[in-house]
């Protein structure tokens, strides 16, 4: 506990949740189907964080690479967004299935999940502080336009995506990369770059951060046209202009913009964009700002203030220079900056990158994922540092959504125990979603047997998400 407040009122709960992302509404939906009162606090107005508010639409990790669905909460939200997507989002019939899921659908699915099974959720509100004793965490306090309230449950989620409650409980974690990550990555045979743009630089960003980037959407796009540059890194000659053009240009000189080789500067080093909802449609992904602190006030201000200015150079370079965005316009950007990873939990367990890359399995699995190592350069040299695992998914053991130091603090999504290189890919959300319902289920069923869930047998656990049809894992190589 920090300071002291004035406290208007006191409310108990079986499980409270703090952030409405995927991983928190996830958590707070199975927490409230297995019977326990579930009040989930949002900063927000609306629920799915930067899947819903950031508009990162692409979601990912649904299935294993060999398309194992892992079912649950997962397979629900997908499958019901998709629908509602297809139904009141998509205009070209011909274009059929959704490439990217619309955010305000998820919003809408998510909401509605959660009020069906009964969740108390608390838009507007923001967790301050907790209060710890005797290795349990005691109660957290919140803050909404009334004033200050005092929260107190059973089990406490932390799914803020910057582990604001493990941070206030003053619980152990880690901001960024470790120190020496590289030479794991070395001995991992990780070196492979994808997109790389001919850098072959070493990889050294101890203790720095993935960069922060904001999502907008464009329509009116040729996308056949367009994806032929897509993820590419571009000299002026692949666009048929010079350098002395590109200085001329307006936004020239715009932070990300600023020439400094023959390749054509971009502040992603590249056109980096997804199909939309629409055959017309891009999601744009291009971006960046590195050493930014998600965590830290000045830093993310300032993220922000960098990446909206950055919006509409893009903008006009798309339409200027590549090839298919001609006649394009810009229908919507995010609100909210899109960071990919800051603190996480140094928990019972601490995932490791080598887990994933060598299929690790582990007695309490009660997630899984697949995605590649995806480190976007923490210094900006390069794009995106990883590669594809050989592996058909990976394996997340209950012991790192699982505080050490407090028996009832559990974690989720984007802030689980891991590193920095397991960290690229748990980030992603079918990830987030699948952790967060099992910490969600975990804590319904602590609160039936009363005990803290960090003491929760694992394979209790694992034996009620198999009955949901959530795939935990089939100690395979
Ligand atoms: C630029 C970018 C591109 C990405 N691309 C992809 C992709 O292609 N595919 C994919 O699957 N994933 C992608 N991701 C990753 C993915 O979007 C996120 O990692 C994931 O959505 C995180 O989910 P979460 O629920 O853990 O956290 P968040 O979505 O960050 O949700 C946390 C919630 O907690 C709330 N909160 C925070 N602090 C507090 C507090 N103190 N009090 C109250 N509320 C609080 C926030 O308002 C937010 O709603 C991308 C991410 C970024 C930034």
């Amino acid at each position: 506990m920090k300071t002291t407040y004035d406290i208007v009122k006191e409310i108990r709960c079986n499980t409270f949740v703090a952030g409405g992302g995927v991983a928190g509404s996830s958590a707070a939906i199975a927490s409230a189907r297995g019977g326990a009162k579930t009040i989930l606090c949002e900063m927000g107005g609306t629920l799915g964080g930067q899947a819903g508010i950031g508009l990162v639409t692409p979601l990912s990790s649904v299935t294993s690479k060999s398309r194992i669905p892992f079912g649950g909460l997962v397979k629900e939200i997908v499958d019901e967004t998709s629908r509602l997507t297809e139904k009141y989002v998509i205009d070209d019939e011909s274009f059929g299935t959704a490439y990217n899921i619309s955010p305000h659908i998820l919003k809408y699915v998510l909401l509605k999940m959660a009020s069906d099974a009964g969740v108390n959720v608390r838009f507007h509100t923001v967790l301050c502080d907790a209060e710890t004793e005797n290795g349990r965490i005691k109660s957290v306090i919140i803050k909404d336009k009334s004033g200050y309230t005092r929260v107190i449950a059973d089990t406490y989620i932390d799914a803020t995506g910057d582990a604001d409650l493990v941070y206030l409980s003053e619980d152990n974690y880690v901001l960024g990369s470790e120190s020496g990550i590289y030479d794991k990555l070395m001995g991992a045979n990780l070196d492979k770059v994808h997109s790389d743009g001919g850098k072959s630089e070493k990889y050294h960003s101890d203790n720095l951060m993935q960069p922060v980037s904001l999502f907008f959407v464009m329509r009116g796009v040729d996308y056949e046209k367009a994806s032929s540059l897509n993820n590419k890194n571009l000299y002026f000659g692949d666009l048929g202009i010079t350098k002395e053009r590109f200085e001329k240009w307006e936004f020239c000189g715009t932070p990300g913009f600023e020439i400094q080789s023959d390749f054509v500067p971009m502040p992603q080093n590249r056109v980096l964009m997804t199909r939309g909802r629409h055959s017309d449609e891009a999601v744009i992904n291009m971006s960046r700002v590195i050493n930014i602190n998600g965590a830290d006030g000045d830093d993310l201000s300032r993220g922000e203030v960098i990446c909206q200015l950055q919006l509409i150079a893009i903008v006009d370079f798309l339409k200027t220079f590549i090839p298919g965005f001609e006649k394009s316009y810009l229908v919507e950007s995010s609100s909210r900056l899109g960071v990919r990873e800051t603190r996480r939990l140094v928990g019972k367990y601490k995932l490791s990158g080598l887990d994933l890359i060598n299929g690790s399995s582990f007695p309490d699995t009660v997630a899984c994922g697949y995605y590649m190592i995806d480190i976007h350069d923490p210094q900006g040299k390069r794009n995106a540092i990883g590669g594809d695992l050989e592996m058909d998914y990976f394996e997340i053991p209950y012991r790192s959504l699982c505080s050490e130091k407090y028996n009832n603090l559990l974690v989720c999504g984007r802030c689980i125990s891991c590193d920095h290189i397991a960290h690229s890919a748990t980030r992603i959300q079918g990830c987030c979603i699948t952790t967060g319902n099992a910490v969600g289920v975990a804590s319904a069923l602590t609160a039936k047997e009363g005990i803290a869930p960090c003491d929760l047998s694992p394979d209790s656990l694992r034996e009620s998400l198999k009955k949901d049809g959530i795939f935990v894992g089939n100690n395979k190589k």
